[in-house]
Order: structure tokens, then sequence, then C-alpha cells
């Protein structure tokens, strides 16, 4: 580096910004029946200083509005002047989905955090499509933060995902765990799970920031709670702002999460899976730190009779109780649902 360096302009996908200025436009673009055109708005805050390349998406799952509430939060509260490095605010991730308040694209039901951006897929089915487009902001990333909710605050506790088995190398592995250290939430470390179900969840090697950590990027995923409203934007908010100061990029102080850490290691335990139908009860907070074997839910039929209680299978937090996710989150649930997720804590 040579003192007394200039910035260069920033250009991702045609979109230009210049040091010390917001540029707004949109990546890429699939054309729909009527002839709308859905496309995934970006903002891109480029700063005078040297620094990391951060990638922030949010409504990666189209109802998980919070992310796009908290992004705009930030860009509200952001000075490019003062910024160091750049940061690429892709506030819609998932257009399609976002417009119909689904989770997945209701044309071919696949959602943004699929295994869709490696290799990119321009030719693809529409969701291919549009991860194409968002592929370019990866190829320019340093650092990567997906922001999705979960629930609403009485039945949700925030925490972030780290992916250390999916990291390239032992920078990578280190950025992800400073990163998620810095959110302000409690960090999840995440493993395939061991009772089975990830064939139901998915892998954890195709979220997209395993998979950009994979490339070289270090990416954490964010889940807070509240995710189709903006109940949940300044943990969120906070967040992504922590995250930016722990990086270089802003001076202020960092500041302290509404709903804080909780204290200890955790790592990825698996889902809870019911065996009866029926109406579900939680009998515990939610983000409490649960003794294994407790019970931690209830089933009643629609006689009124206790069906079911659901014990917690270790030591840990849930980090969600809902009836579905892929579904409508009705309490009134069939047999076999995932119906949360929970985290055991680890020997120190
Ligand atoms: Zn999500």
């Amino acid at each position: 580096m040579t003192q007394g360096m200039t910035m260069s302009d920033f250009v991702l996908s045609g979109l230009k910004a210049t040091p010390g200025s917001v540029a707004k436009g949109t990546l890429g673009g699939v054309s729909l029946a009527s002839g709308a055109i859905a496309r995934l708005p970006v903002v891109v805050v480029h700063g005078r200083e040297p620094g990391p390349v951060l990638l922030v998406t949010g409504a990666t799952h189209g109802n998980e509005v919070v992310g796009t509430a908290a992004l705009t939060a930030t860009l509200r509260r952001l000075d490019p002047e003062k910024l160091r490095g750049t940061l690429i605010a892709v506030t819609v991730t998932n257009p399609l989905a976002f417009d119909a308040a689904s989770y997945g694209s209701p044309y071919d039901l696949a959602h943004m955090a699929m295994p869709l951006l490696w290799p990119a897929m321009p030719d693809g089915m529409i969701t291919q499509r549009l991860a194409a487009s968002l592929r370019p902001a990866f190829d320019v990333a340093t650092h990567y933060l997906d922001v999705h909710g979960h629930w609403d605050p009485g039945y949700a506790h925030p925490m972030v995902m780290l992916f250390p088995d999916q990291a390239a190398d032992d920078q990578v592995r280190a950025d992800q765990a400073r990163m998620a250290e810095a959110t302000g939430v409690t960090p999840v470390r995440m493993f395939e799970p061991k009772d089975g179900s990830g064939a139901l969840v998915g892998s954890i090697a195709g979220q997209p920031a395993a998979a950009a950590s994979t490339h070289g990027i270090a990416g954490i995923m964010l889940e807070v709670a509240g995710h189709q409203n903006v109940g949940g934007t300044d943990p969120a908010r906070i967040a992504i702002m922590n995250v930016m100061r722990e990086l270089g990029m802003l001076d202020s102080p960092a500041e302290t999460s509404p709903r804080p850490r909780i204290p200890g290691r955790f790592a990825y335990h698996g889902a809870l899976v019911n065996k009866k139908s029926g109406l579900l009860w939680s009998t515990r907070p939610m983000g409490e730190l649960v003794e294994a074997g407790a019970v931690i839910a209830e089933l009643t039929d629609p006689w009124g009779d206790l069906v079911e209680q659901i014990r917690m299978p270790v030591t840990g937090f849930r980090w969600n109780l809902s009836g579905a996710i892929h579904g409508s989150h009705s309490f009134a649930i069939p047999e076999g649902i995932v119906i949360g997720f929970v985290a055991g804590k680890e020997g120190d």
C-alpha cells in the first residue's frame, strides 16, 4: 500500500459508487407474465478509506422482512464520508417471495438460502436466475452477513450461526467467530445435526453464509425475532453495525443488543419434532438455558387432554418454537413437524 493512496470507484453490475458516496440501484431482473420485472434492490455505501467489502442480504427468505427493515435502518445511520471500506446492502434478496409474503418463490418454491450461488445458473429456473444476479456481489465481497428473522419475540430468541466446518481456512473461521461475537446476540456453531433432522431442514453447507465461507468469504447468518414485521429491527440493525465496527468500517462504539447473548458456548443440536398432533403450548421462555430432560412444550388434543410433553434433548436453549418452518406458523400442528431448533451448551 502506498501512502496517500486514493480509493477508486466501486462498480457492481453496472452500479458505480465514487469514494465517499452512496449508490442505489438494482441487481438482475426476471420478467413476469404481466410484463413486470422483479429486481433485487441494492445500496452500495462506498467509503473514502480502504477497508473490507461487507455484503449484507435481507429477505433471503421472502417473508422475513425484518432483514429489509434492519438494513434500511442501518443505511439511514451511515455517513459514507466516515466509512472505511464498502457496504453492499441487498435489501430484498428474493423479490418474488418478498412481494408474495412467502418464504420461497411462488413459482418454484425455491428460497435463496438454498445452494444456488456456486455455480451461478443464469439460464436456470426463475429463482436460480435471481440468485445468479446476486453472485457478482459475492465475487467482490470479503465478508458476508445474511439477516433472517423467525417468528414473534415471544416464540424466538435472537442468535447467530457460524459455520466452522465450511470455512475455507483458519482466517475465515476466525473472522466468522469475531463477527458472530460482535453481533451481541448468542453465537451457535452450526454442524450437520446428528439426529437426522438435516434431511428435513436442508443441509448446513447449502446456506449462503456457509457456502460463502467455503469460497473464502467469512459468512455468518443472523436470526432475530419478529420476522414478518419490523419488531426485530433493532437487534438486527445493532448486529449489522456492530459487525461493521468489529471489521474496522465504523468508529462508533459497539452497542448492546436489547436481547443480549446467553453466557457460554453453543453448538447446533438439531430440530424438535413432535410425535402427536394437537395444539402447541410453550412451557418455558425462549432464550432460557434449560437442563436436558426438562419439559419445554406440551401438546393438547381438541378435547383438551394433554397428549405429549416435549423435553429438551440436551442442556442448552431453543432459539424458536414455530408450528412449521415452511408453513403458516400456526400452533395447530400435525404429527411429525419441525417445531423448533435447539442449541446445546458446549463444555469449556
Ligand atoms: Zn430465514
